[in-house]
């Protein structure tokens, strides 16, 4: 065996199973040196926010232990990735440094930039396919182009060659340099709440790395698979996967979720769970498309795709955003979904777009207020399917839903949550309501609220906006695109 280590960066990959780095580090038959880099000092408009620290604390300490399972360990650094590894190869003698490819626009400026400073220094960066099924600069139209329109993407990644099967996590000791490096204390990175500890809720629901993302996906094949497809839109019930935060931290790769839904597929010969599992897959790609328009258009984070949103009138109202920002709107299921956001770090995809809608038509606050709240306070902030998705809502992203539409949000609520078990969960204060008043508890009787001890105003906000004046305000807005359109 070469004595030379390589040096193994883990970065939204924080798992040993089909990892094609790691498996090219064992074949390359050297001693491997793991190692995480946290940059957090440098500059960014993108610095990982609150809950997604406190994920990848908890990703790094399971990574760590199963890396000690293995013989190994993992070195932690911090300050800017391309000095870290060259100061690491120096110590170490690595003469190659082995990486998933990851597609954020700053971290693509990095890849090839360590790629010039290695060649410069004679040594290797190889970069591994990371965390999506397609690459995304391999999906193009007839006239070689990005797509702007999911349906035809999605029909094109299908036309491809099928996601490559997953490779097995190794079971052998990795093998180790003579002497190890130094590495810095997890703890002392200080990733975790401390003053206040605002992260109970998110320790109850969730358990980050590798072992516990495995258990969701099981959970999600067994329990709700079958069901998806009617399911996926019901916040009451657990009808998705909840494997995002495991996707976004790599804790899991989606070969492995697209593999094993396909062997679930493949061995219920009754078709059972054929339409969910399909569906599944077809969320999965919806990943994709967010990294393909994040590819292509870096600045789909921060400008509207559509150059017409730019005079787009606004209402910078620092009062109505934090009523949002903290579920106090009045309106039952936005509120409910802000604070299922709050607590547990996650909130469902359906109230996802209702609490976008709300911030950005009903209130006509920038889609990028909520982006930036989102970033901070879901633990898989992504910058691809956030910023997509803010831009999808607001009508002014690639494919994105008709500006004119405005979701009702009693509508939405009475359709998807109709028991009010999620708002009750979410919002105690309105529990007693009867459910026929849940929904929308203005419109109870004085006598109803006061058997159900609620005291609109008091212990439960009033609207912050009429939902017909709303509405009506957000079509005029929206006029100045119809106008841009002409
Ligand atoms: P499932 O329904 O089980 O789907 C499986 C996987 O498919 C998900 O884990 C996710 O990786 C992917 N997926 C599903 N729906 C979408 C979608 N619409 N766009 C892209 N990928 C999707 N998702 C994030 O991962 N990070 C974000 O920061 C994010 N921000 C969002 C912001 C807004 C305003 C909206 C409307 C959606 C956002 N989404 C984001 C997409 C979606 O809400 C979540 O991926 C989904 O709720 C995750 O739950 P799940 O794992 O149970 O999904």
């Amino acid at each position: 065996m070469s004595s030379a280590p390589v040096l193994l960066w883990f970065r939204q990959d924080l798992r040993l199973a089909d990892h094609r780095a790691l498996a090219a580090a064992i074949a390359a038959a050297r001693p491997i040196v793991p190692v995480f880099v946290l940059d957090d000092e440098t500059p960014s408009e993108w610095r990982m926010g609150g809950a997604s620290r406190w994920w990848l604390h908890q990703s790094l300490a399971a990574l760590s232990r199963d890396l000690e399972r293995l013989g190994s360990r993992l070195v932690l650094r911090r300050g800017q990735a391309i000095d870290v590894l060259e100061t690491l190869a120096e110590e170490t003698g690595a003469e190659a440094v082995y990486a998933s490819r990851c597609y954020e626009p700053r971290a693509r400026r990095l890849e090839d930039h360590i790629a010039r400073r290695f060649e410069a220094i004679g040594k290797t960066f190889r970069r591994f396919a990371g965390g999506l099924l397609f690459e995304p600069e391999v999906p193009t139209t007839k006239a070689g182009e990005p797509f702007r329109v999911f349906t035809p993407f999605y029909k094109a990644c299908l036309a491809l060659d099928p996601p490559k099967a997953p490779l097995p996590r190794p079971d052998k000791r990795l093998p180790s340099p003579e002497s190890w490096p130094g590495s810095d204390d997890l703890e002392d990175w200080e990733l975790l709440p401390t003053k206040p500890d605002w992260a109970g809720g998110m320790r109850e629901t969730w358990e980050p790395g590798e072992a516990g993302a495995e258990k969701r996906l099981l959970r999600f094949l067994d329990m709700a698979m079958a069901g998806y497809s009617d399911k996926r839109n019901r916040p009451d019930i657990e009808g998705t996967s909840r494997l995002s935060p495991h996707l976004h931290f790599g804790d899991i790769s989606p070969h492995r979720c697209w593999h094993a839904v396909e062997e679930r597929l493949a061995s219920a010969d009754d078709g059972r769970g054929e339409s969910g599992g399909r569906s599944f897959l077809r969320e999965l790609v919806w990943r994709e498309f967010s990294y393909h328009l994040l590819f292509h258009w870096p600045d789909l984070p921060e400008k509207a795709f559509r150059p017409e949103f730019e005079d787009f009138p606004w209402d910078e109202d620092a009062t109505a955003l934090a009523a949002w920002q903290r579920g106090r709107t009045g309106y039952p299921i936005v509120d409910a979904g802000m604070r299922e956001l709050w607590e547990t770090g996650w909130m469902h995809n359906r109230v996802r777009m209702v609490t976008a809608s709300f911030l950005i038509k009903h209130l006509l606050i920038p889609w990028q207020a909520g982006e930036d709240w989102f970033w901070d306070t879901l633990v898989d902030a992504d910058l691809a399917s956030n910023s997509a998705s803010w831009q999808w809502v607001a009508g002014s992203g690639a494919d994105a839903a008709p500006y004119f539409r405005i979701f009702n949000p009693m509508l939405q609520s009475k359709k998807f949550d109709p028991k009010g078990d999620y708002i009750r969960r979410y919002v105690p204060e309105l529990a007693e309501l009867p459910t026929e008043h849940l929904h929308a508890p203005w419109e109870a009787s004085a006598d109803v609220l006061k058997a159900a001890g609620v005291k609109l105003g008091e212990s439960y906000p009033k609207p912050l906006v009429d939902h017909g004046l709303a509405r009506k305000r957000a079509l005029e807005a929206y006029e100045v695109i119809r106008r841009a359109e002409r």
